[in-house]
């Protein structure tokens, strides 16, 4: 038999752990006598809940289950209550089970144990959909729509004439799917290395050197080599801007360097940006395009700051904070 995985768990068919498993709403109204609760994996849960919110103000219609979750012994239980062995099906429904073909007697299709959708805590049954191939039943018909959006389908459900069984699938659960963006990614920038005067040569003290020829601190020549006017000019910078003026360029003074650059601003202090947030290749061109903006917002929520991809003083506090 197949196994599923699903929030770090493993489980067969018919044994869905409960700690996977969620409560369906409205609670303790379902089942034939309407006074049992029910429960379906966390996902399914969430989207039946979801869905039957919607339908409610939609149509005014209170949707109630009679099938959810099934164990094993309760699969088996159902299919051996309609089927037996060897038995001629007036339904012509017949079922390979335990090694002998099964024929349906009486009732309605059932899963062969091991194998119903109610065993992976993903089908439920819902009360008042009609009956076998009803259908058109008008409930059904109101509150479908509706429940489809939410990642219900009954594709199975019609394959076996039965209209109040629906499967969930992620994949087509449209609330799902929206609710997505809000687990934002927040990935933290990248910590700037510290370069000071002798250190080797590296693409951040050609940066370096880049900036501060832009902020007319430097006038040497260009290149990767951290020599003594590029102290001086490093010193230079870092008493106009407030710091500490020992022209070692660690990450404060970077993340002072980048206070100014916005979106679609240009130039050196975009590039040190670009770097600090970790982008690569030509994406490292000094000019604050959409990647620039997506990227800074997601570090400024990532430090806790409003964000708007203009880097400001609130934003290089947060940076230095976070080290
Ligand atoms: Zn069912």
């Amino acid at each position: 038999m197949s196994r599923m995985r699903f929030a770090g768990k493993s489980y067969s068919n018919g044994s869905v752990p409960s700690a996977v498993l969620a409560e369906v709403l409205p609670s303790g109204r379902h089942g034939v006598s309407r006074t049992s609760r029910a429960y379906l994996r966390r996902d399914a849960a969430a989207s039946w809940n979801r869905a039957v919110a919607e339908v409610r103000s939609g149509t005014g219609l209170d949707l109630t289950v009679r099938g959810w979750n099934r164990s094993l012994a309760e699969q088996r239980r159902f299919f051996l209550e309609r089927y037996r062995p060897g038995a001629h099906s007036p339904f012509g429904d017949y079922r390979r089970y335990g090694g002998s073909t099964y024929g349906r007697v009486r009732g309605a299709a059932a899963a062969v144990p091991g194998y119903s959708n109610h065993g992976w805590a993903l089908a439920v049954d819902v009360n008042d959909f009609g009956g076998v191939g009803e259908f058109g039943n008008a409930r059904r018909v109101r509150a479908f729509p509706i429940l489809q959006r939410h990642g219900w389908t009954d594709t199975e459900g019609r394959r076996v004439r039965e209209p109040w069984h629906l499967v969930y699938s992620p994949t087509s659960d449209v609330g799902a799917r929206r609710r997505a963006p809000t687990a934002r990614r927040t990935r933290a920038p990248r910590r700037p290395p510290t370069i000071r005067p002798g250190c080797p040569r590296s693409s951040w003290t050609r940066l370096w050197k880049e900036f501060l020829t832009a902020e007319g601190d430097f006038g040497g020549r260009p290149g990767p080599v951290f020599g003594e006017a590029l102290a001086d000019a490093t010193r230079r910078w870092q008493r106009r801007a407030g710091l500490h003026d020992d022209a070692v360029v660690g990450p404060r003074t970077w993340y002072r360097a980048v206070q100014g650059a916005r979106y679609q601003g240009t130039g050196a202090r975009v590039k040190i940006a670009q770097r600090i947030a970790g982008l690569r290749g030509q994406d490292v061109d000094g000019r604050a395009g959409p990647v620039f903006l997506r990227r800074w917002k997601q570090i400024q929520r990532w430090l806790g700051v409003v964000p708007d991809a203009s880097i400001g003083h609130r934003t290089v506090a947060a940076l230095v904070l976070k080290g």
